[in-house]
């Protein structure tokens, strides 16, 4: 089983010509609600690519509330630890222009709520293969959902981390981290690397195990000791690449807690993550194992 410590959002998305300057008002043209936030992005992505997957965090008491918790509950996501707190649920309000660009205020309602992993969150943790985390949760919170994974003994769960959004990650964090997952962007916040391979050697230091994202370029992985490895995206004709991140994150755990080795489980990543770029909308664009499989056959 995988467990998934982290953020559910509704992402309401406005589509307009320009978005407007402070103080104006234009026409859009669509307007769509769509279950996002990565921590939900990432248990979706694991379901679908095939892991028993169980999802912890919080919704608000709102309308949302229960249409994030039915996208994942569709999606086969174990949510019963999926608490429902007075207030609002997370928010992303996204405007998108035609030109593509987008504008986005995260508002993170339920989300800023959770302090931790509680009693009995923790005994799922502690049951699982592998624990991921983002960082749209509290600091605090993700912390102390790695030291839980941390104290678990000898059999407990790989921590695998995706640093976004990018900030400073605490020594407390690091040290709790079996594998880590950051974008070239983020890799570079974190590192002050710009070079993808220096990024990399220096995530290396602190981490034992890192892949750095590269989008269309692919991604690269190292693991302490041996020569990084680059794993090219497949070509495919993208036309959503949103939360492709999330896909791969996903896919990726499932195929390591499956026991693959690294090469393979990168190239079972990339090939749920070139399926979803191929498809628009965040969660909705998730291939499914069979997909997966067909692809990569
Ligand atoms: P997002 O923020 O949109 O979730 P990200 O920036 O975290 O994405 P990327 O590095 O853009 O992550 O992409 C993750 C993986 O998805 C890449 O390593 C690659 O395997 C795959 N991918 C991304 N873009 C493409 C593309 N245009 N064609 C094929 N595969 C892609």
């Amino acid at each position: 089983m995988i467990s998934v410590f982290g953020s559910a959002n509704m992402d309401l998305v406005a589509y307009t010509g320009r978005a407007p300057a402070l103080g104006e008002t234009v026409t859009g043209h669509a307007f769509r609600t769509i279950p996002g936030g990565k921590g939900a992005n990432q248990a979706v992505a694991a379901a679908r690519a095939g892991a028993r997957t169980a999802f912890i965090g919080a919704v608000g008491d709102d309308a949302l509330g229960p249409q994030i918790r039915a996208a994942l509950a569709d999606a086969g996501v174990d949510v019963s630890r999926l608490r429902t707190v007075p207030g609002p649920s997370g928010i992303a309000h996204i405007v998108v222009e035609d030109s593509g660009g987008n504008s986005i205020i995260v508002i993170p309602g339920a989300n800023g709520t959770v302090t931790g992993p509680a009693e009995d969150d923790v005994a799922v943790i502690r049951r699982s293969a592998a624990l991921l985390l983002q960082l749209e949760l509290p600091m605090d919170a993700v912390v102390a959902a790695a030291r839980a994974a941390r104290a678990s003994g000898r059999e407990r769960p790989a921590v695998v981390l995706t640093p976004a959004p990018a900030r400073e990650l605490p020594a407390e964090l690091l040290q709790a981290v079996d594998l880590i997952v950051p974008n070239e962007h983020e890799a570079a916040a974190i590192t002050g690397e710009t070079d993808p391979e220096k990024a990399l050697a220096a995530l290396l230091a602190t981490v034992p195990e890192a892949v750095v994202t590269l989008g269309g370029e692919g991604a690269l992985y190292g693991s302490r000791g041996s020569a990084p490895v680059h794993v090219p995206a497949f070509k495919v004709e993208a036309t959503d690449t949103t939360a492709a991140g999330d896909t791969f994150a996903g896919a990726l755990a499932v195929a390591r807690t499956e026991g693959m080795p690294p090469e393979r489980a990168l190239r079972f990543a990339s090939a749920a993550a070139a399926l979803s770029v191929q498809r628009e909308g965040a969660s909705t664009s998730m291939p499914t194992r069979s997909e997966i499989d067909a692809f990569l056959t």
